[in-house]
């Protein structure tokens, strides 16, 4: 083998642990998107709850089944949100069980939702 060769195999070998890290920053890039529009798609279900929950306490309209269907659409957006949070988060700090966000090591308490966070000597 010829000293081009060898030096070719080692840019070769260069460019792919490159193209390796672009590729794995891509998905990590789509993966905060995604978390962020989920995020977003939650807080505009929360806010149509509020409002649908409101008017039926006032008692202005029935908005019991409308308020169903926020619940269930939400309860799947939310565990969308703590899966993706949960995969973007491989190898670092601990993710709230509650809420999903991430938080750094040694938290007692989410620092988003409060939640207790498990112990990390249990
Ligand atoms: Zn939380």
């Amino acid at each position: 083998m010829s000293f081009f060769d060898d030096a070719l195999q080692e840019v070769c070998g260069v460019m792919d642990h490159a193209a390796q890290k672009t590729c794995e920053a891509l998905e990590n890039s789509k993966g905060h998107m995604e978390r962020l529009r989920l995020r977003g798609a939650l807080n505009d279900k929360y806010r149509e709850l509020g409002k649908a929950q409101f008017l039926h306490t006032l008692g202005e309209s029935d908005e019991s089944e409308q308020i169903d269907t926020l619940i269930a659409e939400l309860t799947e957006l939310r565990e969308a949100y703590v899966d993706i949070c949960r995969m973007l988060n491989r190898g670092g700090g601990p993710t709230c069980e509650k809420c999903g966000k991430h938080n750094v090591q040694g938290n007692v308490y989410c620092s988003d939702c409060g939640a207790p966070m498990p112990r990390e000597d249990a």
